[in-house]
């Protein structure tokens, strides 16, 4: 609830805070608390990211792993892939992000439904897992004979040394009609699922993008859509949209996506970046192998929607397009206005904080905005400096031990299959005019100053913030949810929605605003009393010193 009551100020709060912790700590931690302030060319200032989380403190990042399998290459349709390591791995990043796909016929295979793994045992730990691997291998392609097996290699295999690459070439000999590749994305590498991003961009550019030349999807304006995963059907919305305006999305990475559109993914003459963090890597490494430009779009928020369709219709400057793209803005906003000016009116003035993801704190701020909450304070799981920041502080990011354990793949342009889509005049020339390629301007920018940004926002500094600010609304991940709900405070989950969906595009945005109603204007939130305020907390000594 929005009451008169004091809060304190950004300073006070971030001061407040850092008492807690011993000295070497806090002096971490106050370069990851941010207090927002925009200058000349949005200059804001430096914050600390992409660091290890201090041991002690109870984060709310993921796994390389989980980043690896489970964010990128996980919605993709018809790469069979098979988690090597324990039974735990494989099930819980296993259509936990409610991704959704479509085959185009009953016919069409889909290996969404099946978690596949090698159940890792005490035995192969000690012995080596490899046979194991590669009798999983030999059963897969019996039951199913996929185009393509990605292979994922979790912790324990990373500790006892199982080469998933060798077995995956010794397979690929066996089995010369099936692209076999593994993935080096042990849970431990990096400093959270940012990692396993990398290592997944890595390997979908070496070993699928490029290998076919003749695919093409009809059409004339054909572009790929980079970080978007399908969540709650968010990609087939999507997908609705472009498709009325009069281009061919050619391959979403990796929402409802198949080996064919990848392998071809090079074919196309745009590609576009939803989300920045986990794939920006093969946006450059294809724009610099293949001549693809691309740009950063947004396809949350209904402002940010037809603002990306309108960049995406002026990159092929066709007169009938930009037409035609004006005809479905008008014709959608429409639908969604009167929706979004009734839920306004009752939810203007109330507040919320967000920490998710690595885009997705900065997408959804548009869609809270539309119906007049104020954020309070946003952060992400598992940024870098050049999504707060924007790309523009990149030569500047300090290179550390963690970033140089994945693999930054030298990439040069292909000699027979590099075209340049636009010349570097015509591109110099936009560029001139406004239009931005390869960039990114970063969260902070776009938040109003004073606001707190948080990086890596741990349960202790969530909970102080509920405390002292007391949010109408707070958007953060499974693990939050529940210390969120139990306050009496309503949570939206943005990981995988938990329900409902889509919330991108024009639909997606009436599904939200609606959603959001429901939550802040219901009674039952108001009712919930936390367990802890009834009674005394369980407390404990150390036995070691009595
Ligand atoms: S941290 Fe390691 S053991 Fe845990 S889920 Fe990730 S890969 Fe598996």
């Amino acid at each position: 609830m929005s009451t008169a009551r004091e809060l304190p100020t950004a300073e006070e709060f971030k001061n407040e805070v850092l008492e807690v912790y011993p000295p070497k700590i806090a002096k971490k931690r106050a370069k990851q608390i941010i207090i927002n302030k925009i200058e000349n060319e949005d200059e804001v200032p430096q914050i600390m990211a992409n660091t290890r989380t201090i041991p002690g403190i109870i984060t709310m990042r993921g796994c390389a792993y989980a980043g690896c399998k489970g964010v990128v290459l996980g919605p993709t349709r018809d790469i069979l892939q098979i988690t090597h390591g324990p039974i735990g791995c494989g099930f819980y990043s296993w259509l936990t992000r409610r991704n959704q796909t479509k085959p185009e016929t009953d016919a069409d295979v889909n290996y969404m439904t099946y978690a596949m793994s090698t159940d890792l045992q005490e035995d192969e730990v000690i012995f080596g897992g490899e046979k194991k691997l590669k009798a999983a291998i030999d059963e897969a392609v019996a039951l199913f004979h996929p185009k393509a097996i990605g292979i994922f290699a979790t912790c324990p295999v990373g500790l006892i040394g199982d080469d998933v690459h060798a077995v995956a070439r010794a397979m690929e000999e066996k089995y010369p009609d099936i692209n076999i590749f593994g993935f080096s994305c042990e849970g431990y590498k990096g400093v959270s699922q940012s990692a396993g991003h990398h290592v997944a961009n890595n390997k979908v550019f070496t070993d699928v993008v490029g290998l076919d030349d003749s695919f093409s999807k009809p059409g004339k304006f054909k572009f790929n859509i980079l970080g978007e995963y399908n969540i709650g059907g968010d990609a087939f919305e999507i997908e609705r949209i472009v498709k009325d305006c009069g281009l061919t999305l050619h391959s979403t990475f990796s929402g409802n996506s198949t080996y064919q559109e990848f392998s071809s993914a090079h074919n196309v003459d745009l590609n576009v970046v939803m989300c920045h963090r986990s794939i920006n890597y093969l946006a450059e490494m294809m724009d610099v192998k293949y001549g693809i430009p691309w740009f950063k779009v947004n396809f949350v928020g209904v402002e940010a929607t037809s603002k990306s369709l309108r960049k995406i219709a002026q990159f092929y400057q066709d007169e009938a397009l930009l037409k035609q793209t004006e005809e479905v803005i008008a014709r959608e906003v429409e639908e969604v206005e009167k929706i979004r000016l009734d839920v306004k009116s009752r939810c203007e003035g109330k507040t919320a904080v967000l920490y998710v993801g690595g885009s997705r704190a900065h997408h959804y701020q548009e869609l809270l905005k539309e119906i007049g909450i104020d954020i309070i304070s946003a952060g992400y799981e598992f940024a870098h400096r050049d999504d707060y920041e924007g790309r523009k502080v990149m030569p500047s990011i300090v290179v550390d031990a963690d970033s140089r354990n994945i693999e930054e793949l030298h990439v040069e342009a292909d000699e027979k299959r590099f075209k340049p889509r636009i010349s570097p005049e015509e591109k110099a020339k936009r560029e001139a005019e406004g239009f931005a390629f390869s960039d990114y301007n970063g969260m902070m920018p776009d938040m109003p100053a004073s606001t707190l940004i948080i990086d890596d926002c741990n349960h202790y500094e969530l909970e102080e913030l509920l405390d002292r600010y007391h949010p109408d609304l707070v958007c953060a991940g499974v693990k939050e949810k529940y210390v969120v709900q139990k306050r009496g405070i309503p949570m939206k989950q943005l990981h995988s929605y938990d329900y409902m969906g889509p919330f991108a595009g024009y639909k997606g945005a009436i599904n939200f605003y609606k959603e959001i109603d429901r939550l802040l204007n219901c009674n039952a939130f108001k009712f919930t009393k936390a367990p802890w305020d009834e009674s005394p907390e369980l407390s404990a000594t150390y036995s070691v010193n009595e």
